[in-house]
């Protein structure tokens, strides 16, 4: 037993600190991918804004080689172009052709720098300080149907055209597409990876658990089967019928051991039927003095062979009643009996009940090893055994608090743990007075 609790220990310890680490670790990349991911997508579109302003300049550039709209051997082909803000584009013109001719061409170049969005077009005559006129060529493959716009005036003393781009930045996302939807991709992959490490991870840990159940198993039988066969042995020497008294002893010692078997089968199915669904709860008023005095004579046995002291100091009149389910909350009780007992060297228990803020308690006390407070919150986890080094001989299957939790949850009561290691341990399990079903 002495190793087993210490590979418990050190497995429970495995289980908990590789968890963190790995859960921890997949976080920082998970984050870090998503973070590098935001910046090559931010930069993404910072080079397609720029493409795109580069095909409209070349654009624009074209056009004024298609047609003499200015003295280009004057002036700069660089200066005449302007970019007052991210939609908008406006160029020189001197010589005025018909605005039918500088759209026809526009669109051609602007196809041919592959700008394939809507583009209103604004003339703008320096003598007028409006638009004298304005157009709208709408690209190939265009979703949108012209909306009338204001295009915004910039003042200049000379004629210009300016070009504005409603749909800009949605055309700049679609460019975009590809990475958008293989990020999305990286997204869903990691996701996935996340949630495989994580069924992985269940599936080794409930591997051990099943494990460490094997071994708790093999042990809690082991013992009882082992006397068993002794008491065999001696019920069967030809001379045991001239030795009633011990004939006597054996057959009680093999009848007390099949009934500690037949419980241990009997807690085990009981658990294994209940796991399934909810626990069925038949509640009708139970007086709790009568189902302590109960619980307390079920576990007579165990009380004699621990020759332990078990006072119960109820006065009769405090004898109240719960509204409970009574075989299941006698089971509770008998549990934490049992529990006070196993893990008590000279077992002392003292077992009370009354009222506590409007709900009833039922208080099981020992003076036994006691419990780590850091310990104390896995208690009611199935199959949760405290690691503990001072103890090697204590038997079970770390079921019965979780029975027990479950058994009082049913009844929306709860449970409190009062305990010192040392000292002792109180378990208090506390159902409200009038329950609703
Ligand atoms: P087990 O079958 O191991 O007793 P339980 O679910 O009843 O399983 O209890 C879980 C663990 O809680 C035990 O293994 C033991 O370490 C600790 N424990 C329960 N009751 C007591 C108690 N009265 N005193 C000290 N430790 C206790």
């Amino acid at each position: 037993m002495g190793s087993n609790f210490a590979y418990r220990s050190l497995s429970d310890f495995m289980r908990s600190s590789t968890l963190r680490w790995l859960v921890l670790v997949a976080s920082i990349l998970i984050i870090l991918i998503l973070a590098v991911q935001l910046f090559w997508l931010n930069k993404v579109y910072s080079f397609e804004q720029k493409t795109f302003n580069t095909n409209v300049v070349k654009s624009i550039r074209g056009l004024y080689e298609d047609l003499d709209l200015v003295d280009t051997r004057a002036i700069h082909l660089q200066d005449l172009i302007e970019h007052p803000n991210t939609d908008n584009f406006l160029f020189r013109v001197d010589s005025l052709y018909s605005e039918d001719t500088i759209a026809f061409y526009l669109k051609h170049e602007l196809n041919d720098f592959d700008v394939l969005t809507d583009v209103h077009i604004g003339y703008y005559n320096a003598g007028n300080p409006n638009f004298k006129n304005t157009a709208y060529i709408t690209a190939a493959a265009s979703r949108y149907s012209p909306d009338a716009v204001n295009l915004s005036v910039v003042k200049r003393n000379y004629n210009y055209i300016l070009l504005y781009f409603p749909h800009r930045k949605k055309y700049i996302l679609q460019q975009m597409n590809f990475w958008f939807i293989s990020s999305a991709a990286l997204f869903i992959v990691l996701i996935g990876l996340a949630v495989m490490l994580f069924f992985f991870y269940r599936q080794r840990f409930l591997a051990e658990i099943q494990k460490d159940f094997v071994n708790n198993f093999t042990h809690e039988f082991k013992t009882p089967l082992a006397v068993m066969k002794i008491s065999a042995e001696v019920l069967l020497n030809d001379k045991i019928t001239t030795q009633p008294d011990r004939l006597r002893k054996y057959a009680t010692i093999v009848e007390n051991q099949t009934q500690h078997l037949q419980n241990q089968v009997e807690r085990l199915l009981q658990i294994a039927r209940s796991d399934r669904r909810d626990l069925p709860i038949q509640k009708k008023q139970v007086p709790v003095k009568d189902l302590i005095e109960q619980a307390v004579a079920k576990m007579q046995p165990l009380i004699d062979e621990k020759n332990a002291e078990v006072s119960i100091p109820i006065e009769e009149e405090q004898n109240i009643e719960v509204s409970a389910d009574r075989a299941h909350l006698e089971l509770a009780i008998v549990n934490l009996l049992e529990n006070a007992l196993k893990y008590s060297a000279k077992p002392h228990i003292i077992v009370t009940t009354g009222n506590e803020e409007g709900n009833i308690y039922i208080s099981v006390k020992d003076n036994g090893i006691g419990i780590e407070k850091k310990y104390q919150k896995s208690l009611f986890k199935k199959f949760y055994r405290v690691p503990t080094g001072d103890v090697h001989n204590v038997k079970g299957f770390g079921l019965g608090l979780n029975f027990v939790k479950r058994i009082i949850d049913a009844h929306h009561g709860t449970i409190k743990i009062n305990s010192l290691p040392g000292i002792g341990t109180e378990f208090r399990l506390i159902l409200p007075a009038t329950v609703n079903s």
